[in-house]
């Protein structure tokens, strides 16, 4: 059952390659973050597996489904980073598996996820792996950060990119999930680049709120009515900044929206156009404020002081749009 109706034509493309036998040994699935890449490579392995698969799609009651169901099935492996890193032992561990065959004649599938957290033993182990590919086996890896991996990886796979399905497709997926507001829903896909995982998330944690919370900050910052150390105050104490590539995602739109680029337009951002109606070369100035987002998240990475940087941040919007 495929709940992300973006990934139809991904399934049904693959059903189609899983029945003429022409299937891949290795996939790279590869898109920005919360577009469902990980349900994707986990759907297509159960296709895969599928001992009664049909133009309809899966049976769910052969004995594969069934162990795919319970979460069971000897020829399927996936692998997930440990702490943030795909380490070389659980690399090694999957070569050892794909030289075996499957346990009931079908295919061997390993799913490796968010393959960008492979550090570079566990990519050269897997560049092995790769170069004698056994056969019948699938290797399906998917990753937020398509730059990231190897070329010598890269060119040994199929690549598929998934892209953000359309708005009205997001915006009714979302509606069926949540009981928010429309606008809320409009809004939270705005600060999600149009991801519905990612949004879907933002209106579950409240992120939403905060990130409006963020922005009114913002605005009393240039009208005078909050100081740089109370704003900076209530982004560290509550960590608040960790949701600022959120707010860059917003001002990108609002970017987008003033060139008259296609894009969401809502109460949210009109509402922020007009508090900055006044503001000299608005445009460059949010690029500018883009850019020093970026900066702020490059540095507060390592950075022993972020309140620092947040008060940084903080001075030069007040300075551009006052
Ligand atoms: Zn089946």
């Amino acid at each position: 059952m495929n709940t992300l109706p973006w990934l139809n034509d991904n399934i049904v493309q693959w059903q189609k390659i899983i029945a003429a036998k022409q299937v891949p040994h290795a996939i790279l699935l590869s898109g920005s973050k919360g577009l469902g890449k990980i349900e994707l490579a986990h759907r297509m392995a159960h296709i895969a597996l599928c001992e009664n698969l049909s133009a309809n799609g899966v049976c769910y009651k052969c004995s594969g489904c069934l162990l795919i169901k319970v979460g069971n099935h000897t020829d399927l492996s996936v692998i997930r980073a440990e702490k943030s890193v795909i380490k070389v032992d659980q690399i090694r561990m999957l070569t050892k598996k794909v030289v075996l065959s499957s346990t009931r004649n079908q295919y061997r599938v390993i799913i490796i996820e968010n393959a960008e957290l492979m550090n570079m033993a566990s990519a050269n182990a897997l560049l092995k792996t790769l170069e004698e590919p056994p056969g019948k086996v699938i290797l399906i890896l998917t990753t937020n950060d398509f730059g990231s991996i190897l070329a010598t990886i890269k060119s040994r796979c199929v690549k598929i990119s998934v892209s953000p399905p359309s708005y009205d497709i997001a915006f009714g997926w979302l509606k069926n999930q949540s009981e928010q507001s429309n606008e809320d829903i409009q809004s939270s896909l705005i600060l999600a680049n149009a991801a519905p995982l990612v949004a879907i998330d933002l209106l579950q944690n409240n992120t939403l709120n905060t990130v409006r919370e963020m922005l009114s900050d913002l605005n009393q910052l240039t009208k005078n009515t909050k100081s740089i150390l109370d704003v900076s105050k209530h982004w560290c104490i509550n960590e608040l900044y960790f949701n600022l590539p959120y707010m860059g995602a917003y001002f990108f739109t609002m970017l987008k929206a003033s060139l008259n680029i296609n894009t969401l337009h809502n109460n949210f951002h009109l509402n922020l156009q007009s508090n900055y109606a006044h503001v000299k070369d608005l445009d460059s100035k949010i690029l500018k404020f883009l850019s020093q987002i970026n900066k702020f998240i490059k540095r507060s990475e390592t950075a022993l002081k972020t309140e620092l940087l947040v008060e940084e941040l903080l001075i030069n919007w007040r300075n551009d749009f006052k």
